[in-house]
C-alpha cells in the first residue's frame, strides 16, 4: 500500500500558495484513486503549523509541519533537511510537491538522500491497476509520455495550472512539528533579501496570471494608413496589463525585431517569446493580438485553456481551429476599446 505525502512550503507571508493548492487537490485525488491510500501533508517554512491549518478542511489526517525562522527562506540545505525528515517520519513511498522554484532545486536532492527517484513538472498523475501513472512531456513540449515507477519513494513536483487549487475552511490541523537538527554547516548560506528586477521582461511575465496576452508583430507593421504606430502599440499593450494583471508573451518574430534594434516594444524580450523555441506558459486564458497564429508559434499554447485571438486576416492561422474565437478586427481598436471599458467607461 502507498503512502502518500503532500509536501509543501508557505510562501513569504506564511500562507498556502497557490501551487500548493493545485498539488493538495492531485495527492487528494491520487490517494483516492489509490484505494484510500495514507495520506499526509507536510509543510516547510516559517509559519507552517499554521499554514497547515488553511488545509484542516481537507479531512487528511495527518499534518507534519517543520516550521520556524531557520526555515523561512528558500535555501538549499535547511530544505532539503526538512524535506527529508519529514519523507522519514510519514514513511512516504509517493511524495508529490509543487513545481516553485523553491521545490525545482531542493527536490531533485532530497530523492538522492532518500534512495529515491523524482520526476519533474508533472503535468498529470493517475491510477491505473494500482500503479500510479505519471504524465509528463519532453523535447520542448512535443512529446507525452505515461510512465509508472517501481523504486520508491518517487518523488513528483507537478507543474502549475494542472488542477483547481484546492478550496476549503480552515480549521484545526494539528500538525505534528517534527524537530529538524541542522548543523552550521547547513545554516552557513544567509537569504538576505530579494531582489526583483527593476525593468523589463520579468516585470511582464506572470505565470500565476489567469490570462496570457500575446503581443504578435502586427503591432509594428504599417497599419491602414500607411505608417506603423509603435508607440501607441506599446501603450495599449501596457495599458492592458497594468489594468488586468495578465502575463505578456510574445510571437518570435515580434521579439526578434527588438533584438535587431528595430523600432519595437522597449519591455519586449526573448524570455516573453512563445512557442517551438519559445515557452509553453500555463495559463487558463490567452488573447493573441496582431500574431499570425502560425503552428511553431501556436504549439506553445499547449496548456492555455481558453483561446481567442484578433486579427485583420480571417484566414489566419487561428481561424485554422486554433483559437476558440478569432475577433477579425482592428487590434488597436478594439485594445483601445477593451481598455476603456476596464477604466468603467462606456
Ligand atoms: C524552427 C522554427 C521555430 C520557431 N519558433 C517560434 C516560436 O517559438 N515562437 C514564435 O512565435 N514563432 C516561432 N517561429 C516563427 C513562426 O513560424 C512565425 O514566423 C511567427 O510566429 C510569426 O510571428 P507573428 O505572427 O507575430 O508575425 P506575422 O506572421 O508577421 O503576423 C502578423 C499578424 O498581425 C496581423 N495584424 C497586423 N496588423 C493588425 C491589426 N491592426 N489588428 C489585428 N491584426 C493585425 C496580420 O494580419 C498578421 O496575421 C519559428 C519558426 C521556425 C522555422
Amino acid at each position: 500500500m502507498e503512502h502518500v505525502l503532500c509536501l509543501l512550503h508557505t510562501d513569504a507571508d506564511g500562507a498556502v500558495p497557490q501551487p500548493a493548492r493545485e498539488a493538495v487537490t492531485t495527492a487528494l485525488r491520487l490517494a483516492t484513486e489509490l484505494g484510500g491510500a495514507a495520506l499526509a501533508i507536510g509543510v516547510i517554512g516559517a509559519g507552517a503549523a499554521a499554514a497547515a491549518d488553511q488545509l484542516a478542511g481537507t479531512g487528511v489526517e495527518r499534518f507534519v509541519a517543520v516550521d520556524g525562522p531557520d526555515f523561512a527562506s528558500s535555501r538549499y540545505a535547511t530544505d532539503a533537511a526538512a524535506a527529508a525528515a519529514i519523507a522519514r517520519a510519514t514513511e512516504a513511498t509517493v511524495i508529490v510537491g509543487p513545481a516553485t522554484a523553491r521545490f525545482a532545486r531542493t527536490l531533485p536532492g532530497v530523492a538522492r538522500r532518500l534512495g529515491g527517484r523524482i520526476d519533474t513538472q508533472v503535468t498529470g498523475l493517475a491510477v491505473d491497476a494500482g500503479r500510479v501513472i505519471a504524465e509528463r512531456w519532453y523535447y520542448r513540449q512535443r512529446i507525452v509520455t505515461k510512465a509508472s515507477r517501481t523504486t520508491r519513494p518517487w518523488l513528483l513536483t507537478l507543474a502549475p495550472g494542472i488542477a483547481s487549487p484546492w478550496q476549503g475552511e480552515p480549521g484545526q490541523a494539528n500538525a505534528e512539528r517534527l524537530a529538524v537538527e541542522l548543523s552550521a554547516a547547513e545554516q552557513r548560506t544567509r537569504v538576505v533579501g530579494i531582489e526583483q528586477a527593476s525593468s523589463g521582461a520579468a516585470q511582464t511575465i506572470r505565470p500565476d496570471a489567469d490570462l496570457l496576452l500575446v503581443a504578435g508583430a502586427g503591432w509594428t507593421k504599417k497599419q491602414a494608413d500607411g505608417q506603423p504606430h509603435v508607440a501607441d502599440a506599446a501603450r495599449l499593450v501596457l495599458g492592458f496589463l497594468e489594468r488586468t494583471r495578465a502575463s505578456l508573451g510574445s510571437s518570435k518574430s515580434l521579439v526578434d525585431q527588438s533584438a535587431e534594434g528595430g523600432a519595437v516594444m522597449p519591455f519586449m524580450t526573448h524570455l516573453n517569446q512563445v512557442g517551438q523555441t519559445g515557452s509553453t506558459p500555463r495559463h487558463p486564458k490567452g488573447l493573441a493580438t496582431c500574431c499570425h497564429g502560425e503552428e511553431p508559434h501556436v504549439v506553445g499554447w499547449r496548456f492555455i485553456r481558453e483561446r481567442r485571438a484578433i486579427n485583420l486576416d480571417p484566414s489566419c492561422g487561428w481561424a485554422r481551429g486554433k483559437a476558440d474565437v478569432l475577433y477579425v478586427a482592428d487590434a488597436f481598436e478594439v485594445m483601445a476599446k477593451v481598455n476603456a471599458l476596464l477604466d468603467g467607461a462606456s
